[in-house]
């Protein structure tokens, strides 16, 4: 599973005299078969051929880059290993002999991209997405456990507890009724303890983050009682369902508790962002400004628009990254365009140990730069 540590391994591991090439497919359709990926893939290559054509780079480097494609090609033909994973990040510089596959969680988009660095934005949005969930579906005799991650669902159990069904004939005064009454409700608590444990087996198993219950508003409180305290505090919504569910029915509604729980976050984390750069001076708004944190190493948590890209440059003898200057102002030496000064700034950010999220486009940050940090102290005027 992909984690912060491993990219940040990644990141450290990838060697300056080489350039590493990065390569990102999506795995996710069943129309993508290993014919397909060798032709998008021949095709990609013959693009990042003609693009890197005329960038300074000696023979010892044009050779791993080579050695890099046709690694690349054999490997999508011959070992593309689809068990199970939606998608797959494959980084190599062979000229330092760094080759790493990373099977994933959820689809991507279908990248090549040859840098000095290793292409992350992707890895950490991923890390960022990757919630688990459980979703439960519980009514008076039954119950449906799913799994819930990266718009992907899994069947995790059915329960069926015999209950019997409801009495309609009082004949004794109410008396015998209100006994088959109570012996039903004791059938009912019974079952739904039972669903509690399932439940609870479960989150040891697969350690879900977020629980969402589902059912009729008179069984869910009753259900909730009997439910372990580390299941307590992991529900996150509970929805009202009618009747029995089915599989699809349950993955739209857990991805619209999902969406909503992330929309709320986001806006959370830019309101908070924004308190702290306008009254406090503990935060930053805008490319520029958060590049000068990072070379300050005040950046916290990285906050990032989905989608924001920005040219930039770098300075290959001191690293500075930088918006548009054409000399670096740190050494004097002349500075080198980038494609996406977005994605140094998550590298950075990973260096230093921050946090990168990446929010949505109602998240309100578009208003204020489409990126900004949360620093870790403040700086003295
Ligand atoms: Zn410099």
């Amino acid at each position: 599973m992909i984690s912060h540590e491993l990219i940040l391994d990644l990141l450290k591991r990838a060697d300056k005299r080489f350039p590493t090439t990065s390569l990102y497919l999506d795995l996710s359709s069943p129309k993508f078969t290993t014919r397909a990926a060798e032709i998008l893939l021949k095709g990609m290559i013959k693009e990042k051929k003609r693009e890197t054509q005329n960038w300074p780079l000696d023979r010892e480097q044009r050779q791993s880059m080579a050695g890099d494609f046709s690694r690349l090609s054999r490997y999508s033909t011959t070992e593309l290993d689809r068990k199970g994973s939606k998608g797959i990040a494959i980084f190599s510089a062979s000229g330092s002999g760094l080759w790493e596959v990373f099977p994933l969680p959820g689809p991507v988009r279908n990248v090549l991209s040859v840098d000095r660095d290793p292409y992350i934005r992707p890895l950490t949005m991923l890390l960022d997405e990757y919630k688990r969930y459980c979703t439960v579906f519980v009514d008076r005799g039954g119950a449906r456990v799913f799994a819930v991650c990266l718009g992907e669902i899994e069947d995790h159990s059915q329960i069926l507890d015999e209950v019997p069904g409801q009495v309609k004939a009082s004949g004794w005064g109410g008396y015998e009724e209100r006994r088959i009454e109570r012996h039903i409700e004791d059938h009912v608590r019974r079952h739904l303890r039972h669903v509690a444990e399932v439940t609870y087996d479960f989150f040891r198993q697969r350690k879900f983050d977020r629980l969402i219950i589902g059912g009729q508003s008179d069984i869910v409180p009753e259900f909730e009682r009997q439910l372990h305290s580390y299941l307590k505090e992991r529900i996150v919504a509970r929805v009202g369902v009618e009747s029995a569910i089915s599989l699809d029915e349950a993955l739209k509604r857990t991805t619209e508790v999902d969406r909503e729980i992330e929309k709320r976050a986001d806006k959370e984390l830019v309101r908070q962002l924004l308190e702290n750069a306008k009254s406090r001076g503990m935060g930053v708004l805008g490319l520029r400004a958060v590049l000068g944190a990072l070379r300050r190493s005040q950046v916290h948590t990285l906050l990032i628009e989905m989608g924001y890209v920005e040219k930039g440059v770098v300075c290959d003898a001191c690293g500075f990254i930088g918006t548009s200057d054409e000399k670096c102002p740190l050494c004097g030496k002349k500075t080198r365009e980038i494609p996406d000064a977005v994605e140094a700034t998550i590298r950075e950010t990973l260096r230093q140990n921050g946090r990168v999220v990446h929010v949505g486009t109602e998240s309100g940050l578009g208003d204020e730069g489409r990126i900004g940090a949360t620093l870790r102290f403040k700086l003295s005027a």
